[in-house]
């Protein structure tokens, strides 16, 4: 009789030394099997864990005989009895490590060959063959884990969001664009020929119709996809916990995401989140860090020295100054320490990011006096002007400072790879610690210096604040000043932890006139508008309750929690870095017939 495999007792972690007697039957994958002559020794897997199971040849030859003959992978039930392993052989590393089975009977269900990698913890393989063969990388424990932990995570959000009245509602995954500022996928349709579907970069349009429709509180752990020249930690789709609330103001959606996000970290952490998280104004994050995502594990902030640099002769700096630029510096404590061969590194390393080069100074004690040294020591004359550098920077004696001279834009962007760069180097990050804040308040518009235009700093369905909306000059026909509109704050809100964004939202305009001067703004004429959002436009005409949400990356925080070094790690089939599946091949080739009946015809390049 074969074994009744679909009557599994037990899970290959379950077993422990209080089952010892019992007749239990289990399945699973054979990680290892050792064969020491007369017993055979098999570690049978599962997604519970592994279980040793023991063969004896004098008392079940046929079962030992079956033993022999396996192989890493092949599947099996097998029928025995717990018994507990001899005090010298229990291995505290597994879960199951004080018992093990006598093995009565044996089935293979499925024999396998020889895997193209060892199915082990510390694989190390290359990517795009563990991903080739995903299905066996993923029975790796790590793996596994990680898996597990995303599924824990998306529970527990789902939890928090249905007890507080929230309902999941799917959206469309055939639609039309959503403008969240990368190039969509599209899809072409075959039954209106010539038309596409886009995938959507966001349920962004979905959610507030569902507001307007007075569907309030909507959650959805949704897919999104967004066609991007791909960076190390982006995947062409991911999921994101979308939310969306009405009648709200800014402070409401942040309350649930920062209670939710505690919540998440106490469960699966067991680390408390302080809370309320503190909030930090966008003006305040990119002065003090020269971001909007600042990491607040370590201080090191940004402080300015724009007057103290004008009195001295240092052209760098008087040619910030003399073009309405900014002189600032960040303070590497003790970095009195580093090596000539280490700031020179820096120096090279930050004109890759379109510095000109690093001004430094080192400050020392020189017999109970504070001076400075090396660098562009020389240019800071005189005990006043010491004096002054000391007090604006706060850099004391065995403290290093580096300089940053020009644009505001500029010397943010510099000051704040510096930031990280000097932290990561000098190890001043310390391991196991959370620091979260939200930036709020900020522009509602960004600047494009090439095409001397605005562009929205979120998406353009983002409203301004309140007491902002008068620089939209909404009474008047045209376009306001670019100087106007960059005064406007938006109800923006980012959520940041160690200086990752986990996400971001705000309160949207709820009003059909400020949503179209919006648009206008931002270079969409009427037509286009009609075109695109009419839609959007004609149900803000139909009663829009004022409402907002946030989206936070689900893929990101996985890997934050379960500690991975990739995204990829967190996704059952991830693409990899070049946007393909190399599992599947996707996206592959089609046939002549599919593309006819689509009306498409591809123009290869000649090669
Ligand atoms: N739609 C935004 C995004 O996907 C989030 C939001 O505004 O709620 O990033």
């Amino acid at each position: 009789m074969p074994l009744a495999y679909n009557k599994r007792t037990h899970t290959c972690g379950d077993l422990r030394a209080a089952d010892v007697g019992k007749k239990v039957l289990l399945c699973g994958w054979v990680a290892t099997a050792r064969d020491h002559g007369g017993m055979v020794f098999v570690d049978l897997r599962d997604r519970g864990g592994l279980t040793q199971c023991k063969f004896n040849p004098d008392t079940d030859p046929k079962a030992h005989e079956i033993a022999r003959s396996l192989r890493s992978e092949d599947v099996v039930a097998i029928e025995g009895e717990v018994a507990p392993r001899g005090p010298k052989n229990v291995n505290p590393n597994l879960s199951t490590g004080e018992v093990e089975i006598n093995v009565r009977e044996i089935d293979v269900l499925s024999r396998a060959d020889t895997p193209p990698f060892e199915i082990i913890d510390d694989l190390d393989t290359n990517e795009d063959t563990r991903l080739q063969y995903r299905y066996l990388d993923l029975r790796r424990a790590p793996v596994q884990k990680a898996l597990i932990m995303r599924h824990r995570l998306a529970k527990t959000v789902r939890d928090y969001f249905y007890r507080h009245g929230f309902l999941e509602i799917e959206t469309p995954i055939l639609t039309k664009s959503t403008p969240e500022g990368a190039r969509d996928y599209l899809v072409p349709s075959r039954v209106q020929n010539g038309k596409f579907f886009a995938l959507p970069q966001s349920p962004q349009l979905f959610k507030q119709l569902l507001m307007i429709s007075g569907y309030d509180r909507y959650m959805q752990i949704a897919r999104c996809f967004r066609d991007e020249d791909l960076r190390a930690d982006r995947q062409p789709e991911f999921t994101q916990i979308d939310v969306e609330m009405a009648f709200v103001q800014p402070e409401d959606v942040m309350q649930h995401v920062e209670t939710c996000m505690a919540e998440v970290f106490e469960k699966i952490l067991g680390v408390k989140v302080p809370l309320p998280i503190p909030r930090i104004t966008y003006d305040a994050a990119m002065r003090d860090y020269g971001i909007d995502r600042p990491d607040l594990r370590y201080e090191m902030k940004i402080r300015d020295v724009t007057e103290v640099a004008k009195k001295t002769d240092f052209n760098v700096f008087k040619a910030a100054t003399d073009s309405a630029g900014v002189v600032r510096c960040i303070v590497a404590p003790g970095g009195g320490e580093m090596t000539r061969k280490e700031l020179d590194g820096l120096a090279e390393e930050i004109k890759g990011i379109g510095a000109g080069g690093l001004p430094y100074v080192k400050v020392a004690d020189e017999g109970g006096k504070t001076v400075l040294q090396t660098g562009v020591a020389k240019f800071f004359a005189g005990d006043a002007m010491i004096g002054e550098l000391l007090a604006a920077s706060g850099a004391k004696p065995g403290d290093t400072i580096f300089f940053a001279a020009g644009s505001i834009g500029d010397v943010c962007k510099h000051l704040a790879w510096l930031r990280e760069t000097v932290a990561h180097r000098r190890k001043m990050i310390p391991e196991n610690t959370w620091k979260w804040c939200w930036v709020v308040d900020f522009p509602a518009f960004g600047w494009d210096a090439e095409s001397k235009s605005v562009f929205p700093m979120h998406h353009p369905f983002t409203s301004p604040k309140d007491e902002d909306i008068g620089h939209l000059h909404l009474s008047d026909e045209g376009v306001p000043p670019a100087a106007d509109l960059l005064k406007i704050r938006a109800k923006a809100y980012d959520i940041v932890l160690n200086g990752i964004e986990l996400g971001g939202g705000s309160i949207r305009i709820h009003r059909a006139d400020v949503q179209s001067k919006i648009f206008s703004i931002l270079g969409i004429t009427r037509e286009q508008a009609q075109i695109k959002f009419g839609f959007l436009l004609d149900a803000l005409r139909f009663g829009a309750p004022p409402h907002g949400g946030i989206a936070l990356g689900l893929d990101r925080m996985s890997m934050l929690l379960s500690g991975s070094q990739s995204i990829r790690d967190v996704i059952a089939f991830p693409k990899n870095a070049r946007a393909v599946c190399p599992l599947t091949g996707a996206p592959g080739d089609v046939a002549e017939t599919q593309l006819r009946e689509l009306g498409l015809h591809i123009t290869r390049p000649a090669t």
